[in-house]
């Protein structure tokens, strides 16, 4: 059973949908949107126009087991399943259906590694770069799509709701046990209830992001360890080793530039690190 919590104004305006905790040990959005709902609950936030579905708890049965997922990443499987036959698959079918209804989504998470928020600039519109020069987090990564393009069978919901022609944003506010992250997602929201109009103003002084494009994808293969305390954005120099597997192979980066959502704690058939160099917009 999946939770949504809708709230109205009288007056017409823009659906924004609010997505937190698609990954079960990412509690920043759940925190965040729990909040929110209580506010926007007892009157302590008014919607001037417009309205606001909340999904605090993405994927409850995860959170519940304290775990990033029960049997697929959601965040890979976030498209229509006429044959359900995972967890996350039915956790999908409800998700999508919410999307269909919005005009734009924002999507709450936080990375394993420590690090400063940041978010993806992927199927890039200009209300998407509005959206995210409002929200002014210190970085901006491109490139998702290309690493994991329409035809891998990947599908999130960002790229969903792209390809309904929505707006989306997927946010990452920072390290997942960090409570500061939950300060963040919730920051995040009530900056995007006000650039849609939603609401008034939310006092925030957005920063001009860093712009990074995502190069490669490293999936942990087999057993290893990566060479360095490595933190979200740490930079790297070409030819820099990074990991070690068991077989003895060294991993390096193949540029200057950046180590991405670095996992020391990854399980073979994960995610383990990307790497990203920087571009201008
Ligand atoms: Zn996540």
């Amino acid at each position: 059973m999946l939770e949504a919590r809708v709230f109205c104004s009288t007056r017409k305006g823009p659906h924004l949908l609010l997505i937190g905790g698609v990954h079960g040990d990412e509690p920043c959005g759940t925190v965040a949107l729990t909040r929110l709902a209580d506010e926007l609950s007892r009157g302590a936030v008014t919607l001037k126009c417009g309205r606001v579905t909340l999904v605090p708890m993405a994927n409850p049965q995860a959170q519940a087991e304290g775990k990033r997922l029960v049997d697929v990443n959601l965040n890979r499987v976030l498209h229509k399943h006429e044959n359900p036959h995972h967890y996350e698959h039915f956790i999908a079918n409800s998700i999508c259906d919410h999307i269909e209804k919005v005009d734009a989504v924002l999507d709450l998470h936080a990375v394993t590694a420590s690090s400063p928020p940041f978010t993806f600039l992927d199927w890039d519109t200009p209300a998407g770069r509005a959206w995210i020069a409002a929200l002014g987090v210190p970085f901006a990564l491109t490139g998702w799509d290309e690493l994991y393009p329409p035809d891998s069978g990947s599908s999130s919901t960002s790229s969903y709701a792209h390809g309904l022609g929505k707006t989306a944003v997927a946010l990452e506010c920072g390290q997942k046990t960090d409570p500061a992250a939950a300060d963040v997602a919730y920051t995040m929201a009530r900056v995007s209830l006000a650039h849609f109009g939603l609401t008034e103003a939310y006092a925030h002084t957005p920063q001009k992001s860093q712009a990074l494009r995502m190069t490669k994808v490293v999936w942990k293969e087999q057993a290893g360890e990566l060479l360095g305390e490595f933190e979200n954005f740490s930079p790297v120099k070409a030819d820099q080793p990074l990991a070690r597997l068991a077989d003895g192979t060294t991993l390096t980066a193949d540029a200057d530039g950046y180590i991405i959502m670095p996992k020391a704690t990854a399980v073979i058939g994960e995610e383990w690190y990307y790497l990203a160099v920087p571009f201008s917009v």
